[in-house]
């Protein structure tokens, strides 16, 4: 982190260009980007990164590099809003890996059950951190997934309360969006994909075994086609950070299968992926 520790607490951090350069190529997704928002996009990122802690945690050792990474990544969904919606993120905090979430459900007969998740990322409410595993952010294997921008669209959904998957309306961006409308084309599309899913996990071996290769292969030839990460159907909010991911990421399926929920996206962050394709 020699330039970060550098530049911090200075006004207007400048990233080198070469060191921006080595990081935007990594991120294939954001080439098709104008010279406009490249330039806006990187000094905003300068400004997320005056503004943001960055932590690296379990003997992660972080670096400039990493750091201006997701900069870069959490800044794009708010690139034509602001970056006052991530006023409340107290910090980002990166772990080498996936680590554990503590859980605790309490089922129909009232006994509360605890136990651990592996977790490739956290958005912590009410002020709380964006946590993210490094390995997870850089794992380009998985088409239309992407930790940070998951995250970090977690923590602009909670800025009107809990994460619901209906995020804050703010005046002058979103007056075009009628809530209810968003309400009935997100609450339609989750009830979709999650009979979508059900139906792709019933033609799965029942003795299914993600470590048996076979099984593995037929998962991918299946859930290949969905235009999503199949995580979508864990809650409507999981459902708007994913479509989220693939919007920025992978934005062809996503209009194909979903396009009121790509209409939708665009107009609520102001940006059309496709359309700069
Ligand atoms: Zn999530």
């Amino acid at each position: 982190m020699q330039w970060i520790k550098r530049l911090f607490g200075k006004e207007a951090p400048r990233i080198p260009d070469a060191l921006w350069q080595f990081c935007f190529q990594q991120l294939p997704f954001l080439e098709p980007l104008s010279a406009g928002e490249r330039i806006r996009l990187k000094a905003m990122s300068e400004d997320f990164l005056a503004r943001k802690s960055f932590t690296g945690t379990a003997g992660f050792e972080l670096d400039d590099e990493t750091a201006v990474l997701i900069a870069a990544q959490a800044c794009l969904p708010v690139l034509e809003l602001s970056l006052d919606l991530y006023d409340d993120i107290a910090g980002v905090v990166v772990y080498p890996g996936s680590f554990l979430i503590p859980q605790t459900e309490v089922d129909e007969a009232g006994v509360v059950h605890e136990w651990q998740e592996p977790a490739s990322g956290e958005a912590v409410h009410a002020g709380g951190a964006v946590v993210l595993s490094w390995e997870d952010a850089t794992d380009m294997d998985a088409p239309g997934y992407n930790v940070v921008i998951h995250e970090f669209v977690h923590k602009i959904d909670m800025r009107d309360g809990n994460a619901n998957g209906c995020p804050p309306f703010l005046p002058e961006f979103h007056a075009g969006i009628r809530p209810s409308h968003w309400q009935a084309v997100f609450a339609a599309a989750y009830e979709d994909f999650m009979s979508w899913v059900d139906e792709l996990e019933a033609q799965l071996p029942e003795d299914f075994d993600d470590s048996r290769p076979d099984h593995a292969e037929r998962y991918d030839e299946l859930f290949g086609v969905l235009p999503m990460d199949p995580y979508a159907v864990r809650h409507p909010a999981e459902f708007f950070a994913v479509a989220a991911e693939a919007f920025f990421v992978l934005p062809a399926p996503l209009q194909e299968d979903y396009p009121e929920v790509y209409e939708l996206l665009r107009l609520y962050f102001r940006q059309d992926p496709l359309g700069r394709a």
